[in-house]
């Protein structure tokens, strides 16, 4: 079967290559001649784990085409995923131009029936929007149907998500657009991954259900941290014996510096218009907004706090991405964070092992480092936003003798107090016996 992915992105290329290694001819169109000049040379023009190797294995074995151009995706494939970019507007809603956009140029190329499948996050009601969009853009009269097939991959294990999701949700209104959806997915039911088959605004609903219930969880536990702090308690054992109840279980119940990425912030803002919308206010998403607001800037406080002034002061960052494992820093909390150290007068002396680059585009006037020693070298204090793995078990002694000052403040909780504050270090960390 061929299939086509429009956007080949963090979320369109590694559909497109994982299908392609299901067996599939996947043609992926971008409208970025850069990013598709680098995917048919087999480079990932991003960072995600694995994704490179298996783009090049199935380049060879030409399962997988790359162009701008959307006739020779869309001519020879039955089914068609829009991975477009919704990135928030101004006001909170999700910007639909890329959809919208992409949803006229289908039309234009539609020569025989097709399944047209959005992976993209959209709002309640895209589906029947895109299925007016094209009816009216269509050249000829031929068939087709609107699939909503929401993506639920991390950036960071995206191929293992994508090969080994929790769920698969298709939501459609014809039978025969089901069973295509059913057939692609086919090497997931082999491995019996639950489906979950529906109406197109209850799939469209359950992406932003969920991302807001993942957010809710970690703003809960951020407030929690907060109360641990002023009552000296240790948010990782409230927050580990919490997920031993199988009814919260263990995961996304960690203290930090709040969420971030290029979903959760947007998507909760979102779920919010689409209620708004409905004439409707959801308190809890609200609040998780506003919890997660703040507790980035808790953070600045606590090292405004300990440090005192920060002008002149020179601070070692380490992580830039909003998390392990990816390059993304959109709405990073590192973004936040050095925003404000800036505007404090701290110098930032800056180290990540993917998303320099990025960072780069937004920050000229920090320092960026090779290592993470060269990072903290000279510094009044060491402040670790990422929890990436090789932060983990970083050489403290040898840190220690490096940085001016000792103040050494662990936003992720990856250290443990005792064995830091033995080696000399001011430490500080998120919710941990009021600290
Ligand atoms: P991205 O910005 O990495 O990729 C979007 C791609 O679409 C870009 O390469 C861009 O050049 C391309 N594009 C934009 N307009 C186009 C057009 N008219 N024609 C062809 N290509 C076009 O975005 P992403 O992170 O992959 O997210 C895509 C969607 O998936 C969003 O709605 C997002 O909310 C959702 N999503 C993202 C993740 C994630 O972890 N990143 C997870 C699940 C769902």
């Amino acid at each position: 079967m061929h299939i086509c992915v429009i956007g080949a992105g963090y979320v369109g290329l590694i559909t497109g290559v994982c299908f392609a290694e299901f067996g599939l001819n996947v043609t992926c169109v971008d409208n970025d001649e850069k990013k598709i000049r680098l995917m048919k040379k087999g480079i990932v023009p991003f960072y995600e784990p694995g994704l490179e190797e298996l783009l090049q294995r199935n380049l060879k074995a030409s399962r997988i085409h790359f162009t701008t151009n959307i006739t020779e995706g869309v001519d020879s494939s039955l089914v068609i995923f829009i991975a477009v970019g919704t990135p928030p507007r101004g006001d909170g809603f999700a910007d639909m131009r890329h959809i919208e956009e992409v949803a006229k140029e289908i039309a234009k190329h539609i020569n025989s029936y097709k399944v047209i499948a959005t992976k993209s996050t959209v709002p309640v009601g895209t589906g029947e929007k895109l299925r007016q969009i094209i009816s009216k853009n269509l050249k000829e009269n031929v068939d087709f149907d609107i699939v909503s097939n929401p993506e639920f991959l991390r950036e960071g294990s995206g191929i293992e998500d994508f090969m080994r999701p929790n769920r698969v949700v298709i939501g459609a209104s014809s039978p025969q657009a089901v069973a295509i959806m059913r057939d692609l997915y086919r090497p997931l039911y082999l491995i019996e991954t639950p489906f979950v088959i529906t109406d197109v605004k209850t799939a469209e609903l359950i992406k932003y259900a969920s991302n807001a219930f993942l957010a809710t969880k970690i703003s809960f536990i951020n407030e929690i941290a907060n109360l641990c702090e002023a009552v000296g308690a240790d948010v990782q054992v409230v927050a580990k014996a919490m997920g031993l109840d199988q009814r919260i279980g263990p995961k996304f119940l960690h203290a930090g510096p709040g969420y971030g990425g290029s979903c959760f912030p947007k998507d909760t803002l979102a779920l919010l218009q689409i209620a708004k919308d409905r004439g409707m206010d959801l308190e809890i998403v609200k609040a998780v907004i506003s919890v997660n607001k703040n507790q980035r800037e808790r953070m600045v406080k606590k090292i405004k706090d300990a440090v005192g002034t920060l002008k002149g002061k020179t601070i070692g960052v380490l992580g830039l991405s909003f998390k392990p494992n990816t390059n993304d820093i959109r709405e990073a909390p590192s973004i936040y964070i050095i925003e404000r150290l800036l505007k404090e007068g701290a110098k930032i002396k800056a180290y990540d092992p993917a998303a320099i680059t990025d960072a780069k585009k937004i920050f000229s006037e920090i320092a960026y480092l090779r290592d993470p020693y060269d990072a903290v070298k000279g510094a009044d204090a060491v402040v670790i936003v990422t929890e990436w793995n090789q932060f983990r078990n970083l050489d403290l002694q040898k840190i220690r003798s490096l940085v001016r000052g000792d103040f050494f403040f662990d936003l992720r909780n990856i250290y443990e107090p005792d064995k830091v504050r033995k080696l000399g270090f001011n430490y500080f960390s998120v919710g941990r016996g009021g600290v």
